[in-house]
Order: C-alpha cells, then sequence, then structure tokens
C-alpha cells in the first residue's frame, strides 16, 4: 500500500462532503477530506430554503462545517485528486501535490462542474478541436500541436499528459491556481506557458485551425481542450468503472446507502443529480458518511 492510510477519504470539501466526515468520525475511524472549500459552489451562494440556520452567507455554512469536522479530529488538505484507482482492497489516490493516499472506503463528493469557455463558436466546434476531456481525446492529436485552457490540477495535468502525445503544448491561463508541486513540475517541462492571458477567439473553417488570446497572440493548433475547474466525478469514476445512472448518464448511480456499483466506494451530492440543493447534499453525505465508516471498520476487522 501506498504512503498513508485511511479508513475513509472524501474528495469534495462542499456541503456533502463536510457531513459525510462529521458522522463518519463519530465513527471512530480516520478521516481525511481533500478538494477546497472556496471551490464548493456553496461558497459564494446565499442559502435562504436550508433549515435550521438563518441569514449565513455560503461561505459561512462551510466554515461551520469545517470547525466541526476538524475539531472532532478529521484531517484537511486543500488539494484535488488527479486519479483514482483500485489497489489491494482499498482506493489509492494520486493528488495533485505529487503523493499518493489510500482509502479503506472513499466518498466522490466533488459536486459538478458546469464551466464552459463561453467563446462564440465553442459549441459549434466540440469533436472537430475543441475538446473537454483529455483522457478522451489526447490520441487524436498525436504529433499536433493543441492547448488546454483552464487554471486548476486538472488543466496542468492535462498539459502534462498531452506532452506525452502532442508536438507541442500551450497552457493558457490568467491565475494558476495549484500546489506549488504541480506547478514546478508544469514550469520545469515543455509546456508553452502563457501566464496572465485569456483566449478571446476560436479561429476555425471546418474544423479548429487557431486561438487568439487577449494580448493578440495567435497560436495555430488543431486542438484546444477546455478545462476549467478540477477533475470532475464523472471523469476519476470512469476510470474505475463506475456506473452511471442509466437515464442521463452523467451522475453517479448509488443505492440507498449511497454505495456505487464498486463496493467501498460512496458518493453523496450534487454529482449523484438534481436537485442541486444543500439539504439535499448534506443528507447523502450523512448516509455516506455513516456507510462508509461502518465499510472500513469491517475491511480492518473491527
Ligand atoms: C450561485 C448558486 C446559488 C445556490 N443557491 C442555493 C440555495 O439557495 N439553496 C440550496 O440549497 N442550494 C443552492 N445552491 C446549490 C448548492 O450550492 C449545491 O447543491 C451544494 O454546494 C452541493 O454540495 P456538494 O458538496 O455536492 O458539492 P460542492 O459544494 O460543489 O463541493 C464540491 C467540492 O468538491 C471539491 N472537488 C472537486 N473536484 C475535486 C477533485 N478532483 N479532488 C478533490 N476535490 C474536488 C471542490 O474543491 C469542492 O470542495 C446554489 C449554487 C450556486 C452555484
Amino acid at each position: 500500500m501506498s504512503e498513508q492510510v485511511y479508513d475513509v477519504i472524501i474528495l469534495g470539501a462542499g456541503p456533502a462532503g463536510l457531513q459525510a466526515a462529521i458522522h463518519a468520525v463519530r465513527r471512530k475511524v480516520s478521516v481525511l477530506v481533500l478538494g477546497k472549500l472556496r471551490k464548493s459552489s456553496t461558497f459564494k451562494a446565499h442559502i435562504e430554503n436550508y433549515c435550521c440556520v438563518d441569514g449565513d452567507t455560503g461561505a459561512d455554512l462551510l466554515r461551520g462545517g469545517y470547525e466541526k469536522a476538524s475539531s472532532a479530529g478529521v484531517e484537511f488538505r486543500e488539494e484535488d485528486v488527479t486519479a483514482l484507482t483500485e489497489k489491494d482492497g482499498a482506493f489509492a489516490l494520486a493528488l495533485e501535490g505529487g503523493r499518493t493516499v489510500t482509502g479503506r472506503a472513499v466518498i466522490l463528493a466533488m459536486g459538478i462542474s458546469r464551466n464552459k469557455l463561453g467563446l462564440k463558436r465553442e459549441g459549434e466546434f466540440i469533436g472537430r478541436g475543441v475538446s473537454y476531456c483529455v483522457d478522451c481525446d489526447a490520441g487524436f492529436y498525436r504529433d499536433q500541436t493543441v492547448a488546454v485552457i483552464g487554471c486548476e490540477s486538472a488543466a496542468v495535468s492535462s498539459a502534462l499528459t498531452l506532452l506525452l502525445y502532442a508536438k507541442s503544448v500551450h497552457l493558457v491561463c490568467e491565475r494558476l491556481d495549484v500546489a506549488a508541486e504541480l506547478a514546478d513540475r508544469m514550469r520545469q517541462s515543455d509546456i508553452i506557458f502563457h501566464e496572465g492571458r485569456r483566449v478571446t477567439e476560436i479561429i476555425a473553417d471546418r474544423a479548429v485551425q487557431g486561438i487568439v488570446l487577449d494580448d493578440g497572440t495567435r497560436i495555430e493548433l488543431t486542438g484546444m481542450f477546455i478545462v476549467l475547474g478540477a477533475k470532475g466525478a464523472v471523469d476519476l469514476a470512469a476510470e474505475l468503472g463506475v456506473a452511471l445512472d442509466a437515464e442521463t448518464m452523467k451522475y453517479i448511480a448509488t443505492d440507498k446507502k449511497q454505495e456505487t456499483n464498486i463496493a467501498g466506494l460512496y458518493a453523496a451530492g450534487d454529482i449523484c443529480g438534481p436537485p442541486w440543493q444543500v439539504a439535499k447534499a448534506v443528507g447523502e453525505g450523512c448516509v455516506a458518511g455513516l456507510e462508509a465508516a461502518a465499510y472500513a471498520k469491517r475491511m480492518k476487522g473491527a
């Protein structure tokens, strides 16, 4: 097994992840929460329809959950998970800083990403040079010039992956937001980094031919990967063969215990589908936390 082993590892520090942590730790198991409070969709929201609190901002709600969890013994690490694999009956999670941690049980509580670049011709050229998934499409761009647009761990990891395929890789980012170790790996690589820049135009005929940046730089390329946000639950889960809901194929399917089709792997909150509400997220988080703790104890024979 790799470096540090936890009974329960939770991906996501939003309402679902925090509530899962609070309930899991009360069962006397070791709990690690990965992810960033400020990246929760609750962080900038003003929540008025969640019972038992009044006038709290989303950030206040999250800070309250964080305090409760950490004072009960939950460990937090402000890092994204970049890969998730099953190993020796447990789960190995690669972190953006380069370390690996192992969890006997894992809860996916990474919310949903609704991020598009919002450029005029973006939708028109999906599949003809515009992609949102390096793991799916990198192979189509062997020996070509590509760009990744994004500033978070998934964007930088994607650019590093593309170096294995493409002739040259550009990374366009207004403000880098990753762990120092990942930033160093990127800066020491062959990635051409356009720091402080954003894309203003897609040049295309029948397929994408290039992009223009806000300082007028024109990059000729055949592929642009839009990777805004951390690696999504569905991408990470797909690597493990997690079943999605049969109706939309967009969300993680779970049973009433919030368990996925993979033993020991649970999911809670927005990633399990609508309604996207704090009340639903904390309810599912509670169930997932209790069930994951019980599973980890069974695995330990405790
Ligand atoms: C503008 C706005 C207003 C809203 N208003 C309301 C409202 O009034 N009432 C209401 O009930 N709901 C509201 N919502 C919805 C509510 O915010 C969500 O339902 C809730 O935040 C879902 O919680 P979650 O824990 O599932 O996901 P999120 O809160 O989105 O948390 C996701 C977490 O996952 C982490 N993460 C993502 N990827 C990774 C990775 N690869 N590795 C590790 N961690 C990762 C993030 O860092 C974050 O901590 C609003 C949402 C928005 C955007």
